[in-house]
């Protein structure tokens, strides 16, 4: 099998994943380990499966540094499904919560939320087009809220949180979709950490979530079932209410496995700075493409530039095209160009994409 007709795809999600990680699930696809069935096939009760799974949350602990006392699930239903579940579940006291609208992940969540409470937008950056992250401070959030929500990286928008905002003793909510295992994260400091896998860890299918174990068994009786954290969590082991995305699990176990044996979280973010910086370095200097967002908020994943004609914009994309780099578009909504450099985007990628950027700079002057 050869690599060499693969395109550099700066897909926002689902997104590129590491070769070697592909090949190996492509080795292993017919015959997994002997079994003579591929994942795909496989009781999700057999030996073998419990202990893909199982190793996968066990990696994924060592990697993210997850304390005991938190839960790690593997859920279906994507990042949109927690959307609802945080607030059902979550919205137990006073049913209040504060949301900071980032992006329009944030503000879907924020929707969401509505119906199950008392929901305040405490700040947004909506009206500039989403391009920093407003500043919140502990006072500015109401003293009886249940939670704090934050999306910890804006996909659409390419902000980040580039530090963990403090809002005193109140409990913080992360969707952290795009950005997980790109950066050292301190989980102590969050309730629950959510990601759907599709943009740094795995095919679509599967969700994680990271969650305190004192915040499960609250949600209001008439909860279905799927949407009660209770219902995956078990104590000191791996839950499987119903049958789990199986073979996402499994790409997302390699994916921990892969990562670990190459220096695990720490050196992952190394490598996604060297790639960030090498990016906007030239949306710097350039004097045709220009960063969109606010430098201090910048997101290492997910990077957004406009030329300022939208013409041009399209010329670009095209030719990125043409050169084995796609999906180099904006959200449909916002427009120019974002590219996503999650951590499977190789230096090589980013070193093709900034060629190109100033030789179409060079050309059309
Ligand atoms: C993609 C994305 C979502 C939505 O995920 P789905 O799995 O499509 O429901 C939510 N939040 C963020 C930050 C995302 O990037």
């Amino acid at each position: 099998m050869t690599t060499n007709d693969r395109v550099y795809n700066f897909s926002a999600g689902p997104s590129t994943l590491p070769v070697p990680v592909l090949e190996k699930c492509a080795a292993e696809m017919l015959n997994y380990e002997g079994t003579g069935e591929s994942v795909m096939e496989m009781s999700h009760r057999s030996p073998e499966f419990k202990k893909i799974i199982e190793d996968a949350e066990k990696n994924l602990r060592t990697l993210m540094n997850i304390p005991d006392n938190y839960y790690v699930l593997f859920l279906q239903g994507g990042g949109t499904l927690q959307f609802s579940m945080v607030p059902i579940n979550l919205l137990v006291n006073s049913k209040k919560a504060d949301y900071i609208i980032t992006g329009n992940w944030a503000k879907k969540a924020y929707q969401e939320a509505q119906k199950f409470g008392d929901i305040r937008a405490v700040a947004s950056s909506e009206e500039d087009n989403y391009s920093y992250i407003p500043k919140v401070k502990a006072e500015d959030i109401r003293e009886d809220v249940d939670y704090v929500y934050i999306c910890y990286n804006n996909t659409v928008f390419g902000t980040h949180y580039n530090e963990i905002p403090d809002f005193g003793d109140h409990l913080l909510v992360a969707d952290m979709s795009s950005c997980i295992l790109s950066e050292e994260i301190d989980v102590t400091k969050f309730g629950l950490i959510y990601a759907g896998a599709q943009k740094n860890i795995a095919p679509a299918g599967v969700t994680i979530v990271i969650i305190r174990e004192d915040l499960v068994g609250h949600a209001p009786e008439n909860t279905p079932i799927y949407l009660d954290y209770a219902t995956h969590c078990k104590e000191g082991k791996v839950s499987m209410y119903n049958t789990p995305p199986c073979y996402s699990i499994y790409v997302a176990g390699e994916v921990f496995k892969y990562l670990l044996a190459n220096g695990g979280v720490k050196a992952q973010h190394e490598r996604d700075l060297e790639k960030a910086n090498l990016l906007y370095g030239y949306l710097d200097k350039s004097e045709m493409f220009k960063p969109s967002v606010a430098k201090e908020d910048r997101s290492l994943m997910n990077v957004t530039f406009v030329t300022g004609d939208k013409e041009l914009d399209k010329k670009f994309i095209a030719e990125a095209k043409e050169n084995g780099m796609i999906n180099l578009s904006g959200y449909r909504t916002v427009g120019g160009m974002r590219a996503s450099i999650y951590n499977a985007m190789p230096l090589e990628g980013v070193q093709a994409l900034v060629a190109l950027m100033e030789k179409f700079e060079n050309e059309n002057k």
